[in-house]
């Protein structure tokens, strides 16, 4: 039984049926997943406008986690992967939208580059290029991304250039996100390197060698492609939507899973619901996993998606979009979708899509979509020639939709997967990464383990 029909849960519902390289084993197993809304997929959605049809969630895959990519290639859709057609990105400052200095996650490589830089006082930069002499500091616990990032390049270099790239991929705030649960490698550049610039360095050169392709990938036409294979794959007898689980209660080594008054008996069960509606689903008879998956916070966001009138195309730069330092404008980040996924249907027109809400700016996204329509497209309007009115504009809430990995996360997951009873199972964004690619490698995992409990391998159906 799998509970909630997200990518994780239809990820791990296929690889138990089709188990691949991560989960080897006989796939003839009996499932079904419920999921509580009228369609499956999850965050992954579009909405159509203005005759267009634009992302709402996710619009593409990180490369360099290849389990996402994998499993579109092993569902038929490797010829529908595709690069964006531009991957510089920009971000805010007060002399305007500027591409970043040429470095991965916004830490520089090349120290000429940073010093003509015009986003950043030369104090902000001295202080930054200081991170290739100072000593590293000895290996602790678990600490914040912004204690390193600060510590190494200093407050203007992490606030103006690294934070708002690396928090924003979580909505997040650098001073509250755990380093090893969200960019572990920057931890290893300080200790391997003795500096993030020298480390930085050393992936890009790594990843020249390595001849690495585009850093994102997406479908063709979106990435309800995905979802929709996933679903054709499973087969309509093996998906229940408008199925919202209840209640699960263990019986013995079993458990009934209640769903609108029908109860489906499971051998194991796999929650891959979001952290806070899985604590409802065991807080009758897991306690302690309970309230440490509803200590997982989540923050609220929102997508304000616009559509230009004819003949405004040409007002974005040739970028894929800009991020925004907190709280300098009401938009957190900016995709320019016409510029980064050219598409018949946008003909000459203008379309953006405007991320708002975020770890300590929240109440933003909360705002009456006439609002965000109207703050959004105005400070679009100041930083580029578009009009100040879109000829179509569309709000999409992401209520508690981003799961922040504070300090200690691993450690939490850790401690939720062991609290669980034998035969249980957790998968999904709340966990061990983000992204589409870290559920999809998720649901390999968690199917594995779940094979290895129904032949009665305890070692195997324990996280290893
Ligand atoms: C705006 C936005 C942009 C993003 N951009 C990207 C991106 O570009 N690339 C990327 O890789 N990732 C991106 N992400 C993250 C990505 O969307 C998630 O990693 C992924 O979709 C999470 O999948 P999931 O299955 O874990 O959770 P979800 O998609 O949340 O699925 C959980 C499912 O469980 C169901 N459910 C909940 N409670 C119950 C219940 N009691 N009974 C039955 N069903 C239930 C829900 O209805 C839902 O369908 C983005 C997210 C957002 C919000």
């Amino acid at each position: 039984m799998v509970v909630g029909g997200g990518v994780a849960g239809l990820a791990t519902a296929y690889r138990l049926l089709r188990p691949g390289r991560d989960a080897p084993g006989a796939g003839d197993v009996d499932l079904v997943v419920l999921e509580a809304e009228a369609s499956a997929g999850g965050k992954v959605r579009s909405v159509e406008l203005a005759g267009t049809r634009v992302e709402a969630g996710p619009d593409s895959l990180l490369a360099r986690k290849p389990a996402g990519v994998e499993l579109c290639r092993e569902l038929g859709l490797g010829a529908e992967l595709e690069a964006p057609a531009t991957g510089a990105t920009m971000v805010w400052t007060d002399r305007g939208l500027l591409p970043f200095p040429s470095g991965p996650f916004g830490i520089t490589t090349d120290l000429g580059e940073l010093w003509r830089w015009p986003g950043m006082s030369w104090r902000g930069k001295l202080r930054a290029a200081a991170d290739l002499v100072r000593r590293p500091a000895p290996p602790t616990a678990d600490g914040s991304l912004g204690a390193l990032l600060r510590r190494r390049l200093g407050d203007e270099a992490t606030d103006r250039l690294v934070a708002p790239l690396l928090g924003g991929l979580f909505a997040g705030d650098v001073d509250g996100l755990s380093v090893r649960a969200t960019f572990p490698e920057l931890e290893s550049w300080e200790r391997d390197h003795g500096s993030l610039i020298r480390g930085a360095r050393a992936a890009s050169r790594a990843a020249r060698d390595r001849g690495a392709g585009p850093v994102f990938l997406r479908l063709r036409g979106g990435l309800h492609r995905l979802t929709e294979a996933l679903t054709a794959a499973l087969g309509p007898d093996r998906i229940r939507c408008g199925a919202r689980v209840e209640r699960i209660e263990p019986r013995g080594t079993r458990y009934a899973v209640w769903s609108d008054g029908v109860e489906w008996p499971a051998d194991a069960v796999v929650i891959a619901t979001p952290a806070f509606a899985a604590a409802d689903l065991v807080e009758g008879f897991a306690p302690v996993a309970a309230s440490e998956l509803r200590a997982v916070p989540y923050v609220s966001t929102a997508v304000v998606v616009l559509v230009y009138p004819k003949g405004s195309a040409s007002a974005l730069p040739p970028s894929s979009g800009f991020v925004v330092p907190t709280g300098r404008l009401a938009m957190t980040a900016c995709t320019f979708v016409s510029r980064k996924w050219p598409d018949e249907s946008f003909g000459d027109r203008a379309v953006v899509r405007c991320f708002v809400g975020a770890a300590g700016v929240e109440d933003v996204a909360l705002e009456p979509e006439e609002d965000l329509v109207w703050g959004v497209s105005r400070q679009l309007a100041a930083l580029l020639p578009l009009p100040e009115r879109p000829e179509e504009a569309r709000v999409v809430r992401w209520p508690r939709a981003m799961p922040q990995y504070e300090v200690g996360h691993l450690e939490r997951v850790d401690r939720i997967e062991r609290a669980l009873p034998s035969g249980m199972f957790v998968v999904g964004q709340a966990y061990r990464g983000v992204g589409i690619p870290d559920c999809v490698r998720g649901a390999g995992e968690v199917a594995a383990r779940l094979r290895a409990h129904l032949s009665g391998d305890v070692e195997g159906a324990r996280v290893s």
